[in-house]
């Protein structure tokens, strides 16, 4: 740290990125990317002629990915806000409605970053205990008298509200933006996007990285109200207008517009999903019912860090957890059906080797 950093970022605490090894041919079950590449439609999409024309600035309005959005869910491309992964649409959330003054009411165990952005923008979360079983109580967020964020499905837990919980909270708090982080949602659980109509206070944000196999593209977007749309373009563009680049555009639109990989490619992590399930829960493992494409899994006789290194002596990464509740558990992405086999076989002899 260099001595100019200013004293109220010296204790700043960075979100920590899953590793992302780039040397050893790790299979990575870390950071709930998807295991398969993007559509071919993607591949076709970025071609020569978007190369050839990076001498020019992106669209900043991002039309045509706006209006690529808006089909999909039967809404006006006014109704769509993209930006540099979902992280940046978060980041501009809380940048437009909230402070010092205004207080951010999140469940105590979720997405990091909400609670690194609270802190580098000087907000105040107000955090709500999960309840035992690691379901977010409902009527706590009610009348909540600030600015609501829930990821639905939540992380690492893979619970999901129902959309009539989701209902509630959106509609006991019309005075405050109510952002619902729908970053798993195609994976299971009922999206708020029906509800857009009847709540001007909602913000529902999502993201290409999981279902729609872009992580590296970096692309997030926001559903919402006209006017929740126009605030997050004045922010967008006080801060950086061409957060998205050509290219990611481009991609965007193409993994949007090809349905049918869209769908074979979820429908196949579920079903990975519920048989990697069924083969941890038979061998001891503590598990909740994921409605995500990762497990939150609780190992029998090992801590979440010890099953890690295990597994990572073996050329396979999860992600472990820190604190009280969670250093029992990893959460492990899904992957491809080979990949989820050998987790299994390293898994049966990791168990073996502690119980000798
Ligand atoms: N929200 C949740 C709940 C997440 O788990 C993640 C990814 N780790 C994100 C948002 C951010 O995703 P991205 O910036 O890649 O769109």
């Amino acid at each position: 740290m260099s001595g100019f950093l200013l004293p109220r970022y010296q204790t700043l605490t960075p979100y920590v990125p899953g590793e992302q090894p780039q040397d050893l041919p790790y299979i990575k079950l870390n950071t709930n990317e998807s295991p398969y590449p993007p559509s071919p439609w993607v591949l076709e999409a970025i071609n020569n002629k978007h190369i050839s024309k990076l001498n020019l600035y992106p669209d900043p309005l991002a039309k045509k990915l706006r209006e690529a959005i808006a089909d999909e869910y039967g809404l006006s491309a006014e109704n769509v806000f993209v930006g540099n992964g979902s992280d940046e649409v978060l980041a501009l959330a809380f940048l437009a409605y909230a402070d010092e003054n205004h207080p951010v009411v999140i469940p105590e165990i979720s997405y990091g970053f909400y609670k690194v952005y609270a802190e580098l923008f000087r907000v105040l979360p107000i955090n709500i205990p999960l309840n035992k079983d690691f379901l977010i109580p409902v009527e706590k967020f009610c009348h909540a008298g600030a600015m609501v964020v829930l990821a639905n499905p939540n992380a690492p837990t893979a619970l999901a509200l129902t959309l009539a919980q989701v209902e509630r909270i959106v509609s006991t708090n019309p005075g405050h933006v109510v952002l619902i982080d729908e970053a798993y949602i195609d994976f299971g659980g009922d999206s708020a996007v029906t509800l857009l109509p009847r709540y001007d206070n909602l913000l529902i944000v999502r993201t290409f990285s999981k279902s729609r196999s872009l992580a590296g593209g970096r692309l997030g977007y926001a559903l919402a109200s006209k006017a929740i749309i126009r605030d997050l373009e004045r922010m967008k563009d006080s801060f950086n207008p061409y957060s998205v680049n050509s290219l990611a555009m481009a991609a965007g639109i193409a993994a949007m517009e090809d349905k049918a990989y869209f769908s074979n490619c979820v429908s196949d992590i579920c079903m990975q999903r519920e048989w990697t399930a069924q083969k941890l829960r038979s061998m001891g493992f503590d598990m909740t019912k994921s409605q995500t494409n990762f497990l939150f899994a609780s190992p029998p006789g090992l801590t979440g860090r010890e099953y890690y290194e295990r597994l990572k002596e073996r050329g396979i990464l999860v992600r472990y957890l820190s604190g009280k509740v969670l250093e029992d558990y990893v959460r492990i992405s899904i992957g491809t059906k080979e990949q989820m086999e050998r987790l299994i076989k390293a898994t049966e002899q990791i168990l073996r080797e502690t119980e000798a």
